[in-house]
């Protein structure tokens, strides 16, 4: 900054000049040329969408199109005209420009309506615009009102605004109103590349493509932070210099995480963990940029949603590459998984221990359980079609790469028919000594709550599960099983408590009745009910078992009773009380 020349900040050096400069707005910008070639002006625009998008830019370019004295064939303002030069330098009579969000008063208004009835000079109209139009206060609003319903003929309004919602219906009414689109990341690494070939200063692409998605979209903030990368990295913008400078963390570990996650590589997982922990990176950034990464990697699976992925076309095509390999129930579980670590983060009392158990529960997703231990988490089903887990064992066959179209459909089919478990089911018959009422009877309650591996009910009768197990439930069993949960599960604070105070009771055939004292545990159930239901289903070899969790209804308490019937309860409740009573030559009242 202390260069010879004066420093100018990229976003004002190069904040376009013309139409055809502006970057990400295309169908917008030949639209306002298209009007002002035919002459067809309206009186006011409002132009909203995201800061830093080209708003105020557009609006200014407007200004200066309709007034340039000498327009060139392609219809873009000059540049070189008094006017145009007037409007470039910020002291054109022509255009005057409002900022709303700290000028919101009547009296900021009024400064501008005052102003509507002087002609424009050395031009053909003179340009207001008002930034952050939603920001007027009320009264403000109502001023300008009047001047908007009939300006001067010669007066174009331009209203800008980041919240089209806030803005009153009768301002809405009287303008045109264009949207402005958040500019794409490739748009955005385009021109990233153009600044940066302008100031000689050397950038990878890659690199750009880090800037351009901490920019979310606004061009402004884009080149502010490659005006900051450029400074750090004096000159050579790297991909490293890059992460390290925004603090962004690569994408090469998230990729290399779920290479590990797909081979069932617990060790792996662990130490990039660690790796990721030595960077100085937060475990809990971690635990979102994951999600973040898995939720790409869905929407890179299928071609119809891959424009919902925002990213550099060559890491999109890494995406794709590595969303081949997965199965799609896959992608659910493992987001579940992390979203249920995001939400127990802050209250857990060993933060690395959850993030670490997370990570070797996504190990297990595909790995199948070894007996006789049992996996943290059940490996998805082989019974579903529509999912294609690779064990860890098998090399992952690639997909006949005919398309990235559908992945789903080239996947390898599971092989058919499925192998029956080598371990029969037991029969309820032979099965300890239930209570018979309690008694798995077949099909006749079906779990409703969440299931991974559960396929919509066709009929009532459970047909086709690899698994159906259907053991018979008995009490002790139960509550076993529900204390053990408890004593696995400490960091589910809020859960456990309620677990613990809770008395489950049998109700209908596999079906147990939890009654709560509050709706916050009733809450903490529900979030967490597919784990505990896949913990108490697998232990007690039920997958019909579901439980019905209620809130306890205030239960009317003797202190608001009549004095009376107090007594009677008392003394209903409490013979001996009756007996003192006579004796001491008292009655019920
Ligand atoms: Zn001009």
């Amino acid at each position: 900054m202390s260069e010879q020349k004066p420093y100018i900040v990229s976003a004002r050096k190069y904040r376009p000049a013309t139409f055809k400069t502006v970057v990400g707005q295309k169908s917008l910008t030949s639209t306002l040329k298209n009007a002002i070639d035919s002459n067809r002006l309206a009186q006011a625009y409002l132009f909203c969408g995201p800061r830093g998008v080209g708003k105020t830019s557009c609006a200014r370019i407007f200004a200066k199109t309709i007034n340039c004295l000498s327009p060139t064939s392609d219809g873009e303002a000059c540049g070189v005209c008094e006017s145009c030069k007037a409007i470039e330098r910020g002291n054109s009579f022509n255009l005057v420009e409002l900022d709303a969000a700290s000028n919101n008063s009547v009296d900021d208004i009024r400064s501008i309506t005052e102003q509507v009835n002087v002609p424009p000079q050395n031009g053909r109209y003179r340009v207001f615009i008002i930034d952050e139009v939603h920001m007027l206060s009320n009264a403000a609003f109502n001023a300008f009102l009047k001047t908007l319903e009939e300006p001067p003929k010669n007066v174009v309004f331009i209203l800008a605004t980041t919240e089209k919602h806030k803005v009153i219906p009768t301002i809405l009414s009287r303008c045109q109103i264009y949207d402005f689109k958040r500019i794409t990341v490739n748009d955005m690494i385009d021109h990233l590349e153009y600044v940066a070939k302008e100031e000689g200063i050397a950038a990878e692409r890659d690199a750009l493509g880090i800037i351009a998605l901490k920019a979310d979209g606004a061009m402004r903030d884009a080149l502010s932070i490659f005006d900051q990368v450029a400074a750090s990295s004096r000159g050579n913008i790297t991909y490293s210099s890059t992460l390290d400078n925004l603090n962004v963390l690569d994408y090469d570990y998230y990729f290399r995480l779920v290479d590990a996650f797909r081979a069932g590589d617990v060790t792996t997982a662990l130490l990039i963990y660690k790796e990721i922990r030595d960077k100085g990176f937060d475990s809990l950034f971690l635990v979102n940029g994951l999600a973040a990464h898995i939720r790409d990697l869905m929407v890179a699976a299928d071609a119809r949603t891959l424009p919902l992925l925002e990213t550099s076309q060559e890491i999109a095509g890494k995406y794709a590459e590595q969303s081949k390999l997965l199965p799609a129930q896959w992608y659910y579980a493992a987001i579940k998984l992390l979203s249920d670590c995001d939400l127990n983060y802050r209250t857990a009392t060993g933060k690395r221990l959850l993030v670490e158990l997370t990570l070797i529960r996504l190990c297990q997703l595909l790995k199948p359980a070894t007996p006789p231990f049992d996996s943290l988490d059940r490996p998805l089903p082989l019974n579903d079609p529509a999912s294609t887990p690779h064990t860890a064992a098998a090399p992952p066959t690639p997909p006949a790469p005919k398309a990235v179209s559908s992945p789903r459909e080239t996947a390898p089919k599971p092989a058919e028919p499925a192998p029956k478990p080598t371990a029969p089911a037991p029969q309820p018959q032979q099965a300890a000594p239930a209570p018979p009422q309690r008694r798995a009877a077949k099909g006749a309650v079906r779990p409703t709550a969440f299931r991974l591996n559960e396929k919509p009910d066709k009929g009532n009768t459970p047909v086709n599960r690899l698994e159906q197990r259907s053991a018979p439930i008995n009490p002790e069993g139960f509550a076993a099983a529900w204390n053990e949960f408890i004593v696995r599960n400490p960091s589910l604070h809020i859960l456990v408590n309620a677990m613990r105070g809770a008395k489950p009771q049998p109700a209908e055939n596999n079906v147990y009745r939890i009654v709560v004292d509050h709706p916050a545990q009733l809450q903490a159930f529900e979030l967490s009910m597919p784990r505990l239901l896949e913990y108490l289903r697998d232990s007690l070899s039920n997958d019909l078992l579901t439980l019905r969790v209620e809130v306890a209804e205030a239960q009317p308490s003797n202190k608001h009773l009549p004095p009376k019937e107090f007594l009677r309860k008392v003394v209903e409740e409490n013979p001996a009380m009756g007996n003192l009573l006579r004796v001491i030559n008292g009655e019920l009242i």
